[in-house]
């Protein structure tokens, strides 16, 4: 395992420093006052049980369960805390990384799994759909191409797809199985 140290009641000071080196302004997150500001200005956060605050705090204190937990997963990356943090600590960047550690430790989220997988197959996170989906009747009705030029549309990018997740060795990282 990467990461694995389990101290003193479940906290681990290597989780802060990990963090920490993904760039000089992650290290706002030492000045974070616990203001509850990126909590109240998270859109995810109104309809699901995840508290931002709480997971920056359990990030500085290297709390190691909140590596399970899956709050981690419900963030949408919308930015919106950065915009309001009073202290303008990279929220959603410390969120990331704290996802990287965890998928590195094989706790990723079924649901991420499944996307991942679905991006791996179609090199879509969200597939458009066949001929008969709604979206592609919406695009014909619009005399729109019924296939936006994306990856969908050319078969030679879905292999370049295929090849990073090779070459990264995506799937051994992260004991993915597919
Ligand atoms: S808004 Fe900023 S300072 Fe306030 S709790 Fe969130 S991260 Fe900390
Ligand atoms: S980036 Fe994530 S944590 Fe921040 S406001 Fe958006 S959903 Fe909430």
């Amino acid at each position: 395992m990467y990461y694995k140290q389990t101290g003193l009641k479940g906290l681990n000071p290597r989780m802060i420093n990990q963090i920490l080196k993904g760039s000089e302004e992650m290290k706002r997150i030492r000045s974070c006052m616990q203001c509850g500001e990126c909590s109240a200005s998270c859109p995810s956060g109104r309809f699901t049980a995840m508290r931002t605050r709480k997971l920056i705090h359990s990030a500085l204190l290297g709390v190691e369960k909140v590596l399970q937990e899956p709050e981690l997963w419900m963030c949408t990356t919308c930015y919106r805390c950065l915009e309001r943090c009073p202290r303008r600590v990279p929220v959603t960047d410390v969120i990331i990384a704290l996802r990287n550690i965890a998928a590195l430790e094989g706790y990723i989220h079924e649901n991420m799994k499944n996307t991942i997988k679905t991006l791996q197959k179609s090199g879509h996170a969200v597939p458009l759909g066949g001929p008969d989906s709604v979206y592609t009747k919406q695009r014909i009705a619009l005399n729109l191409d019924p296939i936006p030029p994306t990856v969908q549309k050319y078969p030679e990018a879905l292999e370049e797809v295929k090849k990073l997740f090779e070459i990264s060795k995506f799937k051994e990282r992260i004991s993915l199985e597919w």
